[in-house]
């Protein structure tokens, strides 16, 4: 059989533990019997980042750019156990929030979903994807501890040294005091990148924030998103059929929890952190869920949504074999692949890329699931593989 051709590399990034063990496989049993794969690999595994203090991560971060399309398989963020586990020279940074910095992106989160597996609010047929602005409020915070009667102000000055000052809160007691931010720059980012994200997804593009309370903060965003639309959008979204809807966010989740998904919902920081866990615990498994990150120029870095499965590993050290569910990192690579067939014009590329898809929706569909969807799954008959297993499986529906 002839493989697939690829023009243009993809950037494949390289991370640790089980997901690093899994990673191979895909690429030993699904990629590489099918296409001609071509990838430009970084290794950010932790002992290459720390080799390479960890410029690796910078190195694979400014070639995606470059390149358009990347892939990473989940990687350790170093902690103080970490540091003696791996003998580190130093606490590395996540390689997630390295790499957000460098592409200025957002991070899209949507559950994969199979017929056997109901989530848990029975109105959702349609996956409902998370946009999640990923710069400020209060993930940028600034808190002050009150311990006793003070007058709390907050104070602007500006280049040419004039202030304007505001009182906050004339304290009697003890409390607390938060300052917080965000910029118009950010703002504009998210929202060009929520805008083309729908367009690609051809979905529904829903934003909320408490603008009722938040005059002028959460305003701005609201009115953000409105220009940009205006000026930039509401002809394209009108060819393609759909629609930008801006509610309050209290309205957003009631509506969210009555309907039928298949939408795109953007929200701020802190909404996105708890909506997007939300949404995947309601959808079965976090082993199900897929991640990609848009930069507002139009460059994709695909991901699972998990980490590295650390718990498994160390079983897998021991020379167990595991049933550890390699749908999330099976996407990645079909969401990468897909990706470059579009902007290659490889139209047998994009087709792979749904195949595999089919085929690992199939597979859990006739009951044939890793450990995690043991008890989540309808079917009478079920049958827990192990990884590879699980993987040849998908692979014989493939070939
Ligand atoms: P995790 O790797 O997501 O795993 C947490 C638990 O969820 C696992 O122990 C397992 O439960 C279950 N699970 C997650 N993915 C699974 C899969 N594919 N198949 C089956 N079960 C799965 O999170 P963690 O243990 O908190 O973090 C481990 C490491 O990953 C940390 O070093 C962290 O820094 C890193 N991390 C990286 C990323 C990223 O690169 N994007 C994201 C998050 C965390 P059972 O053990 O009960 O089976
Ligand atoms: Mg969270």
């Amino acid at each position: 059989m002839k493989k697939i051709p690829m023009k243009t590399p993809l950037v494949e990034m390289d991370g640790d533990e089980m997901t690093r063990i899994i990673w191979q496989q895909i690429k030993d049993i699904l990629l590489d019997p099918f296409v001609d794969l071509k990838t430009e690999y970084f290794d950010l595994g932790l002992e290459h980042r720390n080799a390479t203090d960890d410029q690796i991560t910078v190195d694979a971060a400014k070639r995606t750019r470059e390149l358009g399309v990347a892939v990473k398989c989940a990687t350790i963020t170093p902690n103080a156990q970490r540091m003696d586990e791996y003998d580190l020279k130093e606490m590395w940074k996540s390689p997630n929030g390295t790499i957000r910095a460098i592409l200025d992106g957002t991070v899209f989160r949507a559950p994969i979903m199979v017929n056997n597996i109901s989530p848990f609010v029975s109105s959702w047929e349609k996956p409902i994807t998370i946009a999640r602005h990923a710069y400020g409020d209060v993930y940028k915070n600034f808190e002050i501890l009150i311990e006793k009667p003070c007058k709390a102000e907050l104070l602007v000055t500006t280049e040419d040294g004039k202030t304007t000052k505001q009182l906050i809160h004339d304290f009697e007691g003890s409390g607390v005091l938060m300052g917080m931010h965000n910029t118009d720059q950010s703002i504009a980012s998210f929202a060009r990148a929520c805008f083309e994200y729908a367009l690609d997804l051809k979905q529904d593009l829903w934003f909320a924030t408490k603008d009722t309370i938040s005059k002028i903060y959460d305003h701005r965003f609201k009115d953000v998103f409105a220009e940009i639309y205006e000026k930039e959008y509401a002809g394209q979204f009108e060819e393609a059929g759909i629609e930008y809807f801006y509610t309050l966010i209290d309205d957003a989740v009631a509506r969210i929890m009555r309907s039928e998904g298949g939408m795109l919902w953007a929200c701020k920081n802190y909404d996105g952190d708890v909506m997007s866990d939300m949404i995947a615990s309601a959808c079965g498994s976090l082993a199900m869920m897929t991640s990609v990150l848009v930069s507002p120029d139009g460059v994709y870095e695909y991901e699972a949504a998990h980490g590295t499965v650390t718990r498994h590993y160390y079983r897998y050290l021991k020379g167990e074999k595991t049933s550890t569910n390699p749908m999330a990192t099976i996407f990645a690579w079909t969401g990468a692949l897909r990706k470059r067939g579009e902007l290659d014009q490889i139209s047998e590329l994009c087709q792979f890329a749904d195949q595999v898809e089919k085929a690992a929706l199939d597979s859990i569909e006739e009951g044939i699931v890793t450990g995690d969807l043991k008890n989540l799954v309808t079917n009478d008959d079920v049958r827990v593989v192990n990884t590879e297993e699980f993987l040849k499986e998908i692979a014989a529906r493939l070939a």
